[in-house]
């Protein structure tokens, strides 16, 4: 990868999660890319698989926590910190808490479903027996701008669909 940030920066982090994120919209999914990391070493990363597993769990947070587990030995994951480029969801905000990840470093806010004080502030309740440490907004612009690009390209993909289904199967068009 190419070194545009101080290594095992926060922007540093962010970046390779971009890249996993990258993975994801190659596959035609919402990009998003994660990666655990312990002591400066990746203990476990994703991206967002949901359509190709046909598994609504299989955000990017969630693969990596699982490939980050089978690698502890252990659900739990004290001293980590995941890297993730969107703001987590409630469902990964749990899990988070659950696996007692220490930090969270996210990208882009999601104002519509956020789980880290955008619409729901999961990960800070005190009412859970573990808060994390919380950054958001690293690399923010990389980050909204690959999501915008594939939501941008999807958008125009459907409508080119829309399109060809109308003239290819409309009672009225004529042929030829
Ligand atoms: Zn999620």
């Amino acid at each position: 990868m190419s070194i545009q940030f101080p290594i095992y920066s926060d922007e540093y982090w962010l970046h390779y999660a971009l890249q996993l994120a990258e993975r994801a919209y190659q596959q035609g999914e919402v990009p998003v890319g994660a990666v655990l990391v312990r002591d400066n070493q990746i203990l476990g990363e994703g991206w967002n698989q949901s359509i190709s597993q046909h598994d609504a769990t299989a955000h990017a947070e969630i693969m990596a926590l699982r490939a980050a587990g089978l690698a502890a030995g252990n659900y739990r994951l004290p001293h980590t910190s995941l890297y993730v480029t969107l703001e987590p969801c409630v469902m990964c905000a749990g899990a988070l808490l659950h696996a007692r990840v220490e930090r969270v470093v996210f990208g882009a806010y999601d104002l519509k479903t956020g789980a880290a004080g955008s619409v729901f502030d999961v990960l800070l309740d005190i009412r859970h027996n573990h808060q994390v440490q919380l950054t958001g907004g690293v690399l923010q612009a990389d980050c909204i701008t690959q999501l915008q690009a594939f939501f941008k390209e999807r958008r125009l993909a459907q409508k080119l669909d829309k399109l060809n289904s109308t003239t290819t199967s409309s009672p009225t068009s004529t042929e030829n």
